[in-house]
């Protein structure tokens, strides 16, 4: 499978267009943004830490029934996809306070969730992704009702499968974002999902191993990445 044409360029991939009118490759680049893109940056291999690690937990929850994007790693960088129309919705689960929610309602990061929050933000770094609720979606047009709701139960059950499964790599799932596409009328996990868009701390020691060493200047970042490679992967 080779790349014919660039089609996209995020923060993060890029995307090409292949041979197959519906497969594209997305590539995973080292740059690194943070706060809607004003802070940047290099981190050396993220490209294909990401790679491998989604391509793990693709597979995984592929073979616990979710239906995603993912075709099959390519080498390194390259990662075969089907092409998807992304709905332009982050979806974020949380199962421990920390980040924007710790921000938006005054709490300390840390406190675990009784049960997990679900939110819908609006994919618009000029905005800044805002918060939104189901009636902003139908009133934007984002999406159907059906949709949503398959959009939340797959949320919960990726959350289910994900938990227990860091949790078997010795490392809490604090929170992550997913985000969706439609692939021929269905819609299917797209995207990635990796220490970039995943908060990890690892057990006992809360040791944060993911993108917040980056985006707090926590030092030691290519080595968590490498580390955490090493605990979801082999
Ligand atoms: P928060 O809303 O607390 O900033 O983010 C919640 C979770 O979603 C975190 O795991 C964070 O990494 C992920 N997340 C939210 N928005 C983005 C985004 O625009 N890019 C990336 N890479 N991750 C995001």
């Amino acid at each position: 499978m080779k790349k014919i044409e660039q089609v996209y360029e995020g923060k993060a991939k890029k995307l090409f267009t292949t041979e197959d009118a519906d497969v594209y490759i997305q590539e995973f680049k080292d740059d690194a943004t943070a706060f809607d893109a004003t802070k940047r940056g290099t981190i050396v291999d993220k490209g294909v830490v990401n790679n491998k690690i989604s391509t793990k937990l693709f597979q995984l929850l592929e073979a616990k029934g979710i239906p995603t994007h993912f075709i099959e790693r390519l080498n390194d960088r390259d990662m075969a996809v089907k092409k998807v129309e992304i709905i332009p919705l982050e979806v974020t689960m949380r199962n421990v306070v920390a980040g924007g929610m710790a921000k938006l309602l005054g709490l300390d990061e840390g406190i675990v969730l009784d049960e997990p929050v679900f939110e819908y933000h609006y994919k618009d770094d000029a905005l800044h992704d805002p918060l939104i609720n189901d009636f902003h979606i139908k009133a934007l047009k984002l999406a159907t009702s059906a949709e949503l709701d398959t959009i939340k139960d797959m949320s919960f059950k990726i959350n289910d499968i994900l938990k227990e499964f860091f949790d078997s790599r010795n490392l809490d799932l604090i929170d992550f974002k997913l985000e969706f596409g439609r692939c021929k009328d269905k819609v299917i996990l797209a995207d990635e999902i990796s220490p970039d868009t995943c908060r990890l701390w690892e057990k006992k020691s809360k040791r944060k191993m993911d993108k917040d060493r980056f985006r707090r200047d926590l030092g030691n970042i290519e080595e968590t990445y490498q580390e955490v490679l090493k605990m979801i992967v082999d």
